[in-house]
């Protein structure tokens, strides 16, 4: 797919994080995203929980932290930007650790 823009916010939330993930989805759609059988195609707006706090979620419709989180630079240096350095997931792994295991290639920072 074509280039993209990616972002990581940390949000303060009281709803469960099914209803957190029901609330995202909303806005996904409310931005006009059309669900399709091809997964990681080009879209309009995909909003993904990383980690919800110190919580570890395995449910058939949520998985936290994200699986994929580890393998991608464009999820790991933005959360790097808000994270304290020493950041453990739930699951144990470092960010940091995580970060030298996977470089900067292909990202250009947008001011
Ligand atoms: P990827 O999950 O590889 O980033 P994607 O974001 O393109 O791919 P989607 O089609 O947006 O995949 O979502 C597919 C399903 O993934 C969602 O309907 C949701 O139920 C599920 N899901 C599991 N874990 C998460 C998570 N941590 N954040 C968001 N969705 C998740
Ligand atoms: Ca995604
Ligand atoms: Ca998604």
């Amino acid at each position: 797919q074509p280039r993209y823009v990616n972002a990581v916010a940390a949000l303060d939330t009281a709803l469960p994080p099914l209803q957190l993930l029901d609330a995202l989805q909303a806005i996904e759609l409310g931005q006009g995203r059309e669900r399709k059988a091809e997964r990681w195609g080009p879209r309009s707006l995909d909003l993904d929980i990383l980690l919800f706090g110190d919580r570890l979620i395995d449910e058939p419709r949520l998985q936290v932290p994200h699986y994929h989180l580890h393998a991608r630079a464009f999820v790991l240096y933005p959360l790097a930007e808000l994270a304290p350095p020493d950041l453990q997931l739930a699951d144990g792994r470092r960010l940091d650790a995580l970060l030298a295991a996977c470089p900067f290639e292909g990202l250009q920072r947008l001011d």
